[in-house]
């Protein structure tokens, strides 16, 4: 209560554990929860479906939609629905290779972040709202980006293949400081087709809402799983992560590619395209023995 200075990197409408009780988010007109009429789809990997079901709903628990997406393993596929461009992939990772990746991550400093969430960004600055983006801060993909880019070409490389990032970072989410992202598209101006999220430490849930369908269509994601949201899903559906579907500590490892102005040919490869493939070719050493 009083004056004392904000402790978290919350704005606006956002919030997380530590400002719930400010005056600033008490005063947040609560948004009524507008997917509680949403027909509800629980997405069920090797059936490569979502499936529609009665026994979820828009406040439904992380267990209750893993035991549904088990339960949808062989039910009717009636009224079931294709979401094309979404691929998740169960053990994108080995124990090992996550164990190793996290060793280097944790190597680096965490920046404060909105919503309860920490991260590690490599990549450009960019002003969205005025279409500029800066580069003097990038200096380069961390070491491990080679050893995921091969393995996303190894699984599929139509799908996962040749993938330019423009951008990776590292979101944190923590249970105990109610971490979420709300729903949301990502840019389309800068960022390409192909958003990919690697789960690391915690599974979770990637919830999909389509408003024009009335829709919501809960992901299970495992951990070590890779999520792929691309076309139909990246263009026409929302995609957010709940932060009751977050248990104990979960890192998100996103990676981002090149929309098609900054791509080879587009208008904006000359200004700003070639230099950002540059440095996304750079690796950044993380030592993980020295400090
Ligand atoms: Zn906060
Ligand atoms: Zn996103």
């Amino acid at each position: 209560m009083g004056s004392s200075a904000q402790e978290c990197g919350c704005k606006g409408a956002r919030f997380c554990a530590l400002c719930e009780t400010t005056e600033r988010v008490r005063k947040l007109r609560v948004e009524e929860d507008k997917h509680t009429s949403y027909k509800v789809f629980v997405y069920v990997p090797a059936r490569q479906l979502a499936i529609p079901t009665d026994n979820l709903n828009s406040k439904s628990s992380l267990q209750e939609i893993i035991d549904e997406t088990d339960a949808c393993h062989s039910t009717s596929a009636e009224n079931a629905i294709k979401i094309d461009g979404l691929t998740l992939i169960h053990d994108f990772l080995t124990e090992a290779e996550e164990s190793e990746v996290l060793e280097m991550i944790d190597t680096v400093e965490w920046v404060q972040s909105q919503s309860g969430r920490r991260k590690q960004d490599y990549g450009p600055k960019v002003n969205f709202k005025h279409k500029k983006v800066k580069t003097d801060s990038f200096v380069g993909m961390p070491e491990y980006a080679d050893m995921l880019l091969n393995k996303m070409s190894e699984y599929d490389v139509t799908k996962l293949g040749n993938y330019q990032p423009f951008e990776m970072c590292n979101l944190e989410y923590e249970e105990v400081k109610k971490s979420a992202i709300e729903m949301h598209q990502d840019d389309m101006w800068i960022w390409g087709n192909r958003l990919i999220s690697i789960n690391l430490i915690n599974g979770s849930v990637m919830t999909l809402s389509n408003d024009s369908k009335e829709s919501l269509c809960y992901v299970y994601m495992p951990h070590r799983s890779l999520i792929c949201m691309a076309d139909e899903c990246r263009y026409e559906w929302k995609h957010g992560v709940l932060a009751h579907h977050i248990r104990g500590r979960r890192i998100a490892l996103t990676m981002r590619e090149a929309g098609k102005d900054f791509q080879e040919g587009g208008e904006l490869y000359e200004k700003y395209g070639a230099e950002l493939i540059r440095l996304g070719n750079i690796r950044v050493p993380l030592n993980k023995t020295s400090a």
